[in-house]
């Protein structure tokens, strides 16, 4: 096995360190869980876009420069070390495009994609409804048929960055007779400013709109924007999650820096003996992980699918993410608890992670009995 990157790989690499330290802002961009820190970080999506950074894995027609995957990964390593700010788009770019590439049509693609690259479009996922998140298919929000497309009614929630979006797309209940719940879903995209669409923010701990209710009444949502085949909604539903969990919601890059920070914070706190091992453990959890994704990268291009892999990936970076803020901290003792501390917004969020792209017993079923072949369990 070769783990060494070629002469092409560094360059890349070097060409985007370069690019970051002379464009990444040297004052940290507000929340973007407020309509001022929105506002900012579509700006810094524009300037990405505007050189080709927003999305480096995308075919160039859309604003990428097909770097594959590897770059892409390259590329995370070196936009978290330079501590850039927090990506709005991510909705859109890591969900819903994979999502087009794989199910979409050449005229959606063409439509959805541009606007998105350059966080002019910024999209929500909507499919959690109030009873309907981890059995996602007892999900009732229905659309019905009417001339030229179709009528969404129902109620959403959850929906991260909703509050401030354009767009978002989600599962509805196309056929509701058929003998299974997930049979009868279509996918499809709708505006959010749309006549009949009510969007009502949820505070998260800190108070800051960082999700929202969507209530939706008959709006209308043209042919042109179903994904795939009406009916089909629960298989192509399943690749977007795949990928929420797998490579492209959480790349290695953004835990190695974190790792970094925690080490230097270690040593600024004068190295105390009582969190040495914690501090060890983040380092090579962020390492390991580094590698496990470059293989599993390295299989996604020689054509093999990421598969039930993609749970093992969410346990792993969603509990690391706890155990590293945690150990911040614990550094920091009393200054740590003020909310105005990055480590301490960190925490709060990562909390969120064993929760959302579907909560980590989920996954660990998932783990056990696709990846370990083990029974059923009772449900
Ligand atoms: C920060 C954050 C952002 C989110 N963003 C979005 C978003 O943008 N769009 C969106 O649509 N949704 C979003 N969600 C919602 C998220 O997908 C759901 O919270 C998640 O799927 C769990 O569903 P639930 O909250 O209904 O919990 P439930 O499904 O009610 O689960 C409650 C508990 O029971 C356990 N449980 C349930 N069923 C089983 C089972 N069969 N076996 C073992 N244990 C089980 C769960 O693991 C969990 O611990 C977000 C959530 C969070 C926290």
């Amino acid at each position: 096995m070769d783990l060494a990157f070629t002469r092409d790989e560094e360059a890349f690499r070097a060409e985007a360190r370069s690019w970051l330290r002379a464009h990444v802002p040297a004052v940290a961009l507000p929340s973007l869980e407020t309509a001022e820190g929105f506002a900012a970080h579509r700006a810094w999506e524009a300037e990405l876009a505007a050189d080709r950074w927003s999305v480096v894995d995308w075919p160039a027609a859309y604003g990428g420069r097909d770097s594959g995957l590897i770059r892409w990964l390259l590329f995370e390593e070196e936009y978290h070390a330079a501590g850039a700010p927090g990506r709005v788009g991510q909705n859109g770019v890591s969900l819903l495009a994979p999502t087009l590439f794989e199910h979409g049509t050449e005229e959606q693609r063409a439509r959805v994609l541009p606007p998105m690259a350059c966080g002019r479009t910024v999209w929500a996922q909507a499919w959690s409804e109030p009873e309907a998140g981890s059995d996602l298919a007892s999900l009732r929000s229905k659309a019905l048929r009417t001339d030229g497309g179709w009528l969404l009614t129902g109620q959403k929630t959850w929906s991260s960055r909703a509050a401030f979006a354009d767009r978002a797309f989600g599962l509805f209940r196309t056929d509701p007779d058929t003998p299974k719940p997930h049979q009868g879903l279509t996918y499809l995209m709708f505006d959010l400013r749309a006549p009949g669409v009510t969007v009502r923010p949820i505070a998260r701990l800190d108070g800051r709109p960082a999700f929202a209710e969507l209530f939706l009444d008959e709006v209308f949502v043209p042919d042109e924007d179903v994904i795939g085949e009406p009916g089909q909604g629960w298989r192509i539903a399943m690749s977007t999650a795949g990928n929420e969990r797998g490579l492209k919601l959480r790349s290695p890059g953004r835990y190695l820096a974190a790792a970094d920070r925690l080490l230097d914070l270690w040593r600024t706190q004068g190295c105390p003996a009582s969190t040495r091992d914690r501090v060890a453990d983040a380092l090579i959890g962020a390492r390991a992980y580094q590698l496990f994704t470059h293989a599993a990268a390295s299989r996604v291009l020689d054509g093999e699918a990421l598969g039930p892999e993609s749970s093992l990936n969410k346990v792993f970076w969603s509990e690391y993410d706890i155990a590293l803020a945690e150990t911040a901290l614990d550094l920091l003792g009393e200054e740590g608890e003020s909310a105005d501390t990055d480590w301490a917004e960190r925490y709060v969020f990562a909390l969120a992670g064993p929760i959302y792209a579907g909560t980590n017993e989920i996954q660990r079923d998932i783990v056990a009995e696709r990846l370990l072949g083990l029974p059923k369990g009772r449900r």
